[in-house]
C-alpha cells in the first residue's frame, strides 16, 4: 500500500491511534514498537477495540485484511502526518526553544481560539511520534495549527520542520538544557535555530523576542516580527502583571520568566488581529496546569510548586524569581538536574552558589547530583537521597516554599509531605 492509499483510508475520518488502552472508534491504529513493547502484538485487539485499521511492520501479525502491513509503521507515521499537513493549507506556527515551550503553546492557543477553529499539540506531545500525532489531529476544517517541538539533539527540529512545514516560528529561548545530547550550549542554539533555518528556506515569518541578543543575531535576513512594542512588563507579586496598549493585565502565571511566554502569545495574537480585549481576557484566564508553576495553599505554607522540570537555567531563574518575592520565611526545595552530561556536577555546584546567598531560612537538596555539592553555609542546608524524611511538619508554618526539578524527580512526591 502506498502512502496515498493510507490517506484515502484515514481521510474517512482522520482518527489514528498508537495505545490500545485509550483506542477511538473508526481509528487507524499504528502499531509503533518502544524499548519495552512491540505495538504489532496489539493489532488484533484494536481492531476489536474499535480501529478500522491496523498498521503493522511484522508479517507474522499481518492476519487479516484490515492489518496493514508496511516496512516500518514509525516511518508511515510521519509520511502519513505529511502528506496530510500538504493536503491541509492550514497555516501552522511551530515552537521550540528550551524552556516554556508548552505554557507558550497553551497561551498562543487560548488568544488565537478567541478568532479561530485552532488544534495545538496536546499536552507535550512534542517529539517524532507527538508532532506526527499532532498533525493527524487537524481536521480540514482547523483554520490555524500550533506545534510544540521538542529537542534534544541536533537535526532533530530540522526532521519535525520537514513533516510539519510551518509557515510561522517562534523559539522561547536557547538555555542550558538537553546539554548532554546538544554537545553544550553551542549545540543548543544551533539546534533550536533549526527552526529559522527552515523559514527562511521557506520564507516563513518567524515572532522574534528582540530583547534577546542570541535570538536577533540567529535571525538575521528572516522575515521577523518583533514583540509588541507596547508591552510593559510591570512585576510578578507573586502573579505576572503587564501592560499591553495601556491596559493591566493581570495574569495566573508566576514567575518573571512568563512574561515573555505572555509577550509572545499578545505579540502573535495582534499579528492575526485579535482584539486586544479578548487577547486579555485570553490570558488572564488562563490557569497552568501539570505541576507548571502553579501555586498551592495549604493551611499556613504557600507552596511554589514548579516541579515539571529543571535546568540550570529554568532554576536559576527560579530561584531569582523567588529570591524577589516579598513574603515571609522561605524555604527552598531543590531536586536534580538530569541530563547535563559532563557538566552535571559544575552546575549543581552553580546553584548551591546561588541559593547559599539567598535569604531563605533553609535549603533541601533531593538527590545524587546535589548531595555532591558543597557550601560554606552547611547550617542552611538539608540533603536528602530521595524524599524529605525525620522532619517535624511544624517546620514548615508559615512558610512560603519554592519546589523545583528535574521530571524524573517527580518532585510533586513532596506534597503529600505538607
Ligand atoms: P519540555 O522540554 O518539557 O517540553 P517546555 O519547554 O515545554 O518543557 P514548559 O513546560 O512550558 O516548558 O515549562 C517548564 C518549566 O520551565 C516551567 O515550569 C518553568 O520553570 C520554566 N520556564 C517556563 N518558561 C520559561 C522561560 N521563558 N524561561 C525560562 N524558564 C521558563
Ligand atoms: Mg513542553
Amino acid at each position: 500500500m502506498t502512502i496515498e492509499d493510507i490517506y484515502q483510508l484515514y481521510s474517512t475520518h482522520y482518527k489514528v491511534d498508537t495505545d490500545t488502552r485509550s483506542i477511538r472508534k473508526n481509528t487507524i491504529f499504528f502499531a509503533l514498537k518502544g524499548e519495552n513493547f512491540n505495538g504489532n502484538k496489539f493489532a488484533k485487539e484494536a481492531l476489536n477495540n474499535g480501529a478500522i485499521y491496523a498498521i503493522v511492520d511484522e508479517k507474522e501479525y499481518q492476519t487479516e485484511d484490515r492489518i496493514i502491513l508496511v516496512d516500518n509503521v514509525l516511518e508511515c507515521l510521519q509520511q502519513l502526518a505529511n502528506y496530510h499537513r500538504k493536503k491541509l493549507k492550514t497555516p501552522i506556527l511551530s515552537l521550540t526553544g528550551s524552556n516554556g515551550k508548552t505554557t507558550t503553546k497553551e497561551l498562543i492557543n487560548v488568544v488565537l481560539s478567541k478568532k479561530f477553529k485552532t488544534t495545538a499539540t496536546k499536552g507535550n506531545l512534542n517529539n517524532h511520534i507527538g508532532v506526527p500525532l499532532t498533525l493527524l489531529s487537524m481536521k480540514p476544517d482547523t483554520e490555524f495549527g500550533i506545534v510544540e517541538m521538542g529537542a534534544n539533539h541536533l537535526k532533530e527540529i530540522d526532521f519535525l520542520c520537514q513533516i510539519t512545514e510551518p509557515n510561522y516560528g517562534y523559539i522561547t529561548n536557547f538555555g542550558k538544557a538537553h546539554l548532554e545530547g546538544f554537545g553544550g550550549i553551542e549545540g543548543v542554539i544551533k539546534g533550536k535555530s533549526e527552526l529559522y533555518d527552515y523559514l527562511k528556506k521557506s520564507n516563513g515569518k518567524i515572532f522574534l523576542n528582540d530583547s534577546d541578543e542570541t535570538q536577533v543575531k540567529q535571525s538575521e535576513n528572516i522575515h521577523s516580527i518583533p514583540f509588541d512594542s507596547s508591552l510593559e512588563y510591570i512585576d510578578a507579586n507573586p502573579f505576572v502583571k503587564l501592560n499591553f496598549n495601556n491596559i493591566e493585565l493581570k495574569t495566573k502565571l508566576i514567575g518573571s520568566y512568563n512574561y515573555n511566554n505572555i509577550a509572545a502569545a499578545i505579540t502573535i495574537g495582534t499579528y492575526f488581529g485579535i482584539d486586544k480585549l479578548a487577547i486579555k481576557e485570553a490570558i488572564e484566564n488562563y490557569i497552568p496546569t501539570n505541576n507548571r508553576s502553579q501555586i498551592i495553599k495549604k493551611e499556613t505554607t504557600r507552596i511554589i510548586l514548579d516541579a515539571y522540570n529543571a535546568n540550570p537555567s529554568s532554576m536559576t531563574l527560579a530561584l531569582q524569581n523567588f529570591d524577589n518575592l516579598d513574603t515571609n520565611d522561605k524555604i527552598i526545595i531543590l531536586g536534580d538536574m538530569f541530563e547535563l552530561g559532563e557538566t552535571a556536577a559544575q552546575e549543581h555546584q552553580n546553584i548551591v552558589n546561588i541559593v547559599e546567598d539567598m535569604n531563605v531560612k533553609s535549603v533541601f537538596l533531593i538527590g545524587e547530583l546535589f548531595s555532591k555539592t558543597t557550601t560554606k553555609k552547611a547550617s542552611k542546608f538539608e540533603r536528602f537521597d530521595d524524599f524529605i524524611s525525620n522532619f517535624n511538619k511544624s517546620y514548615f508554618e508559615n512558610c512560603s516554599i519554592l519546589i523545583k526539578g528535574s521530571r524524573g524527580m517527580a518532585l510533586e512526591r513532596v506534597l503529600s509531605y505538607f
